[in-house]
C-alpha cells in the first residue's frame, strides 16, 4: 500500500507521540548541515494514517525494524521507528517487549505498574531491584539501508510510585544518572519526579536517537 505524503516531508517517524518528533528534531538539528531542518520535514505515521504492522519480533530491535520497514514501503520516505520498554534484572529482562501490555490490556500504565510492583514485593533489597528502560531506534531508507541503535537508562525500582511527570513505569524507577537538584542530591528522584528536560537528557530514547542521528542526517542530506 502507498500513502500520499505532504510536500515538505523528508522523514517519517513511527509514532503517535508528538513529543518524540520534537525530541528527534532537536537531536537532528545538532547534526552538521541540519541546523535549519524545518519542523514539517518530520511527519509521523499517525499524521499520515499509516497502518500499524503486526509487531511480532522478539527483541526491541526487531520490532523497531518491523515498524520502520513498513513505513518505508508505505511512504517511500526514510523512516525512523523506536521500540522501548522496561527490563528488570531479577525477572530476566521482563516485562521487556511486553511492557505496554504486561497486565493484559495494551497501554494500561497503572495496571502494568501495579502488577510489576506486586510481583517484586518480596524483593526488598535495592541491589536486587535493578532495571533499565531500553530503547531501540531503527532507520530504514528507501535504498534498503538499515541501522539500529540501542540506548538504556539504568536504575533501581522503588516499592511505591512517586511523581506525576512522564508515563508508563516512570514513577517507580530511580535512574542512576540524573541531574542532581540542589536540595535532594543525586540519585533519589524517580523518572516521574524529573522534569521532561532532565529526563530527555539521560533517557534511553535520547541515547538511541542521538547515536542514530548521523545516519539519519546522511539519509536526509544524501
Ligand atoms: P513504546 O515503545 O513507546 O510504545 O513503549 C512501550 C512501553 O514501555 C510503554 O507503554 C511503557 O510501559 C514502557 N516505557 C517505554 N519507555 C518508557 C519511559 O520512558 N518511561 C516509562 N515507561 C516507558
Amino acid at each position: 500500500m502507498s500513502i500520499a505524503v505532504p510536500a515538505g516531508a523528508r522523514l517519517v517517524l513511527a509514532t503517535h507521540n508528538h513529543k518524540k518528533v520534537v525530541e528527534l528534531l532537536a537531536i537532528l538539528r545538532a547534526q552538521p548541515g541540519l541546523a535549519e531542518l524545518p519542523d514539517d520535514a518530520v511527519v509521523t505515521a499517525a499524521d499520515l494514517g499509516a497502518p500499524e504492522p503486526v509487531e511480532d519480533g522478539v527483541t526491541f530491535e526487531e520490532n523497531a525494524l518491523i515498524k520502520a520497514r513498513a513505513l518505508v514501503r508505505a511512504t517511500g520516505l526514510p523512516a525512523v521507528a523506536d521500540d522501548s520498554g522496561l527490563a528488570v534484572d531479577v525477572l530476566g529482562g521482563a516485562p521487556g517487549i511486553f511492557s505496554a501490555r504486561w497486565a493484559g490490556r495494551h497501554g494500561d500504565d497503572q495496571a502494568n505498574l501495579d502488577l510489576l510492583l506486586a510481583q517484586l514485593a518480596a524483593i526488598t533489597q535495592p541491589i536486587h531491584r535493578r532495571a533499565g528502560f531500553v530503547c531501540a531506534a531503527a532507520l530504514v531508507t528507501p535504498d534498503g539501508e538499515e541501522e539500529v541503535c540501542r540506548g538504556e537508562m539504568r536504575g533501581t525500582l522503588v516499592d511505591a510510585p512517586r511523581g506525576t511527570n512522564g508515563f508508563g513505569y516512570d514513577p517507580i524507577l530511580v535512574p542512576d544518572a540524573q541531574a542532581p537538584a540542589a536540595d535532594d542530591g543525586p540519585g533519589t528522584r524517580t523518572a516521574a519526579e524529573l522534569t521532561p528536560e532532565e529526563k530527555n537528557a539521560i533517557s534511553h530514547r535520547g541515547q538511541a536517537f542521538t547515536e542514530l542521528a548521523p545516519a539519519v542526517a546522511a539519509a536526509l542530506l544524501g
